[in-house]
Order: C-alpha cells, then structure tokens, then sequence
C-alpha cells in the first residue's frame, strides 16, 4: 500500500511542476474562475464543446500543489468526454474526496483521479483538490463565452 502512496504522491508532484494544459483557450466555448479563499487557490478554466462533446480543457491560475495537479490531472481526464459523462465523472471525484478514509475505492472506475484519494484524510485539502471540477461544472452550466461563471468553495 505504502508503493500505491508513494507512485500516487510522485504523480502529484510530477502534474504540479509540469502542468498539462495549462494556458489560455483563445477559441474557449465556456470559461470559469474559481477560487479557494481557505488556502489561496485561483484557477481560471476554459472549456471548447462541439455539440455534447468536451473537445479542449485548459486551465491557469495559481495555488498549491495539490490544487494545480489537480486542474492539470483534470484536463487530461475530460478532454474528448460527451459532457455527461464528465459530469459523471465530477461526481466519481467528488464522492471519493468527501468519502471516509476506510471506505474502499473503486480505483478502476476513478483511474487516473485515484491519486488524489489521499487527501480524504486531510478535509482542509478537500477544496483545494475539487476547486477545478467545480470551476468545470459551473463553466459548462453558462451559456458560453459571454458569460465568465466564477465559483468560490465554502
Ligand atoms: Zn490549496
């Protein structure tokens, strides 16, 4: 278990130093700021859909280590998904987050998203690690471009 820790903690570091995605959308279809007053975190998200389908995620912003793996982890998770399953997918994450430590995990339907199965046992990192989902949902919730969603975590 303690390897399964160790690969998922590399993960994190390696998304954090070389965020993937991470630059502005010219061409976005929906945008959000989201913002985690409790540890600082920004995040901007841009969203480009064809019809139901995520075709480009991208994120900047700045904040800690686990909000940026996060975003960047997220990227590569959504890009080409019909938008109903990333909804699917937001809750996956979001109920693996909020779950209690001794629950087991359903690594394989989370795949990538496990490695962030860790911060179940620290609530204070909770939103730093569902920051960029949440940006996501409300973006993809806007009627488009026009209209910048923003999101504040309580
Ligand atoms: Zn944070």
């Amino acid at each position: 278990m303690n390897d399964l820790r160790d690969l998922y903690q590399e993960v994190i570091l390696d998304h954090n130093k070389r965020p993937r995605n991470f630059r502005v959308m010219e061409d976005a279809t929906h945008r959000a700021d989201g913002h985690n007053p409790l540890c600082g975190d920004r995040v901007t998200v841009f969203v480009r859909t064809s019809g139901d389908r995520i075709d480009d995620v991208s994120f900047q912003g700045s904040g800690c280590a686990i909000s940026k793996a996060s975003a960047s982890v997220m990227t590569d998770a959504l890009k080409g998904l019909p938008v109903h399953e990333a909804e699917i997918l937001f809750a996956r994450f979001h109920t693996m987050v909020t779950s209690d430590p001794g629950v087991d995990l359903d690594d394989e339907a989370l795949g990538k998203l496990a490695v962030f199965a860790g911060v179940r046992e620290f609530p204070s990192r909770v939103k730093c690690a569902s920051l960029a989902w949440h940006a996501v949902k409300a973006a993809l919730a806007t009627g488009g471009i026009a209209t910048t969603a923003s999101v504040t975590t309580e």
